[in-house]
């Protein structure tokens, strides 16, 4: 090695070293930490781009068939037949809703977009990307959007395509937006024209794998539905899956020589290493492990929820969610456990590899903030009555 290289190696070193420390106290944000792809860097020296579309094909190296597969795997969960099933893997959430609402303009150029103001930030970013109108919807306490106000929304707007952004799980709660409610909305308000969205991000592929869990798939009439694949799969590089029916594509399919594909996608080149990183998953856990996954987060979720309420830290997490909503610690104890933060709340989001000692030594933390406990009642958004136990909705 030259002394050069001696150098660079160095500083990976350090970087690693950091990283892995901070790895330690991740706790505040939605990542699998169970990650295990060391069999897959052969494939980092490959130009693999799965520029094109995944059922088409392209002219270069790419992994279509795992793309595929993967597709295919996704939409058995949430019942889109295969023959009825486009989709692609994304950069993430985010692009995941653009396609979605992307797909919903080109059908509906003057629609509306309603989504509540408890939305991921993304929703924000695509409506003016899209150009699109957008009406935000005032949420109830715990996250959920507030039908009624949608309700008298849709009515003031009635001669507008209705295009619905549905929360499968808000950012900081983990609410859950009802889709009966909302399609029984739209028929009260006599909507003909409609377009149905879920930002998936988190809860898209979970809820799917819980017994008792809110029924979110193609079946109850969603047209579309974004997935994040960091998140409860779990990838080291951001990446997504977003799924919708084929005849939404219809609109929007230019077919484009020089890739000898169609140019369906957000992005042109796109990255065909992280669908090898969510296909190994797949492959690994298939539908059982992922389920036992699934329901380890919630049986965490009820552990960290119980070791709270031992040490009168206010707490509380809406049903068949692995987000805990906590009492804002202080900022020190915000930055060591990379606590998301909004106003007065944090959250701890308990994803696959946190386990009981980590939680522990977290509450501990806690525990040491005695004199920043607040007066009983002091926070009107910890009401005792959302405090459920999430594993009774698995069992
Ligand atoms: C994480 C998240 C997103 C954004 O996903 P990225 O993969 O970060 O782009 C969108 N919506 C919700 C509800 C999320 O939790």
């Amino acid at each position: 090695m030259d002394e050069n290289s001696a150098e660079l190696q160095q500083s990976l070193n350090s970087l690693y070293d950091e990283l892995v420390e901070k790895s330690q106290t991740y706790i505040g944000y939605p990542n699998s930490q169970l990650l295990d792809n060391h069999n897959l860097s052969p494939f980092l020296n490959l130009t693999i781009n799965n520029v094109g579309d995944p059922f088409v094909g392209n002219n270069g190296m790419n992994t279509f068939q795992q793309e595929k597969e993967l597709l295919e795997f996704f939409g058995n969960l949430l019942k889109l037949e295969t023959n009825d099933l486009w989709g692609y893997v994304t950069n993430g959430g985010t692009e995941g809703n653009l396609f979605g609402l992307y797909l919903a303009r080109e059908r509906y150029p003057d629609g509306v977009v309603f989504f509540s103001e408890e939305s991921h930030y993304s929703l924000n970013k695509v409506v003016k990307i899209l150009g699109l109108k957008c009406c935000i919807i005032p949420s109830q306490g715990h996250g959920e959007i507030d039908y009624s106000e949608l309700s008298r929304s849709i009515k003031s707007l009635q001669h507008y395509p209705v295009i619905m952004n549905a929360n499968i799980g808000t950012t900081m709660k983990g609410a859950i937006d009802n889709i009966d409610k909302i399609k029984q909305v739209l028929k009260e308000n006599q909507i003909s024209r409609s377009y149905l969205h879920c930002d998936g991000a988190l809860f898209g592929t979970m809820l799917p794998l819980l017994e008792g869990a809110p029924r979110v798939d193609f079946s109850c009439g969603i047209d579309s539905i974004a997935i994040s694949g960091h998140k409860f799969f779990g990838s080291p590089i951001p990446c997504g899956v977003v799924l919708t029916r084929k005849t939404n594509t219809h609109f929007i399919q230019n077919t484009v020589q020089y890739i000898n594909s169609f140019d369906s996608t957000v992005s042109g080149s796109r990255d065909g290493f992280s669908v090898l990183i969510l296909w190994q998953v797949m492959k690994k856990l298939g539908v059982q492990g992922l389920k036992d996954r699934a329901l380890d987060c919630l049986k965490m979720t009820d552990y960290t929820l119980r070791s709270l309420r031992k040490i009168s830290w206010p707490a509380w997490c809406n049903p068949n969610s692995n987000i805990v909503v906590i009492k804002k610690p202080t900022l020190p104890l915000i930055k060591k456990w990379h606590l998301a933060t909004e106003n007065n709340i944090s959250h701890v989001i308990l994803m696959p590899g946190i386990d009981r000692k980590k939680i522990d030594l977290f509450v501990e933390d806690l525990n040491l903030l005695k004199n920043v406990r607040p007066l009983r009642g002091e926070f009107s958004c910890f009401r005792e009555r959302l405090y459920e136990n999430p594993i009774s909705n698995c069992l």
